[in-house]
């Protein structure tokens, strides 16, 4: 039955060729030779056979199945252990006790203990910061990175850069980050000319944080499909619609192969210098490659802030992925959002499946759980973040 439908249109279609029919059980159908893709506005139903919806189609902001899947859910709002996150953006949650108290107010609800405070501040900022969370009955519960300033990198920068850092230091922070994707992508040099990530001017402060045992968090560009063409092939196509300041084209900016070479050749240039490549250094869907690096650099670490939907889209080989590197990879949310942090958790520590993530525009799809075991779910929230970071609270953790 089936069988003899497809020959009568295959043998109508080929009759008719690539101009559309009126009749038939495929109204409008188009032919596509092998290889050729449906005309736009068609979907190939048959193989080679194109036809456009009956119906206006919705566009894919509108768009919004429902899954019908049923299947075991565990909804996971606290982690299993208490979590550290070395990506966080407290932003103006650290400007009074007040703000601070409900942040941690929060950070309980969720089972994070210490939310590392990765706002790239200096000098006053950074010492403000931390009279509010020294004041607070939660002293423990944030520790805060130093930020680098960029600006104007020439002859004299490093000595003024080393100094401010340990003047940091010794205010209490207690590493340095988050260096931000504009150390690439746009901070120019006292020159005028684009300050590379490893430009020999910088030398001297990575040089200080090996000297000081402060590990070093740092953001490299950004997703690859940011600097691709914003066309029907682009993953991040609603993204890049919807956020104009994500948009790298060619000529503008650095490609990012060019961006992460750099970033590459920084690491191996300072083996005694620890860095920890943010957002698994935007190669979450590419694990084999951070492998790669992890092989090749024993001084880099990673973190997997933001990209929990590539995590939860191969759960077989993050698995893997995850369990090789168990003392490599850190857990870090990026931008403060309570009710996303519980997305993580079920990732990590299920194997429920098909179940939504919290922004479309990140993904078109579904995510897994990835189901660590807990030796290795404790590294990857706690253990990792507390021997690369000798300033972290050490004691009170589950033995
Ligand atoms: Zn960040």
């Amino acid at each position: 039955m089936r069988t003899r439908r497809f020959t009568s249109v295959i043998a109508f279609v080929a009759a008719v060729g690539v101009t559309s029919a009126q009749r038939g059980p495929f109204t409008g159908a188009v032919e596509i030779k092998p290889g050729q893709e449906c005309p736009p506005g068609m979907t190939e139903i048959r193989p080679r056979i194109c036809q456009a919806p009956q119906i206006p189609p919705p566009t894919i902001v509108d768009y919004r199945p429902k899954s019908t899947l049923v299947v075991p859910t565990h909804l996971v709002p606290k982690a299993k252990f208490p979590a550290i996150d070395f990506h966080g953006h407290p932003e103006g949650r650290l400007n009074s006790p007040q703000t601070m108290a409900e942040l941690i107010a929060s950070l309980d609800a969720l089972n994070v203990r210490v939310m590392v405070a990765a706002d790239d501040m200096s000098g006053a900022a950074l010492q403000r910061a931390l009279t509010v969370v020294r004041g607070s009955s939660s002293k423990d519960r944030v520790r805060i990175l130093a930020g680098v300033d960029f600006a104007n990198v020439g002859p004299g920068w490093a000595a003024k850069a080393v100094q401010q850092l340990e003047a940091d230091v010794r205010a209490g922070a207690v590493g340095v980050g988050e260096i931000s994707k504009s150390l690439g992508l746009s901070i120019r040099k006292a020159d005028g000319t684009r300050l590379h990530i490893d430009d020999p001017d910088l030398d001297p402060i990575w040089d200080a944080c090996a000297r000081l045992n402060l590990p070093v968090f740092i953001h490299t560009a950004d997703p690859e499909q940011f600097f691709e063409p914003i066309d029907m092939k682009n993953e991040r196509w609603l993204e890049l619609a919807l956020f104009g300041n994500r948009r790298y084209p060619e000529g503008q900016f650095p490609r990012f192969e060019e961006l992460m070479a750099e970033r590459d050749r920084l690491f191996k240039k300072h083996p005694n210098t620890k860095f920890i490549a943010a957002h698994l250094g935007w190669h979450a869907n590419d694990l084999g490659r951070l492998a790669r690096m992890l092989d090749e650099m024993p001084n880099l670490y990673s973190e997997v802030g933001a990209v929990l939907y590539d995590i939860g889209r191969q759960p077989r080989f993050a698995h893997d992925f995850l369990v090789k590197y168990q003392d490599r990879i850190l857990f870090g949310k990026d931008s403060f959002q309570p009710e996303e942090y519980p997305y993580y958790w079920r990732v990590f520590e299920t194997q429920d499946e098909y179940f939504d993530y919290y922004r479309n525009y990140h993904a078109f799809w579904k995510l897994y759980g990835v189901n660590l075991p807990d030796p290795v779910l404790r590294k990857l929230y706690f253990e990792n973040a507390l021997k690369l970071t000798p300033g972290l609270p050490q004691s009170g953790w589950p033995k």
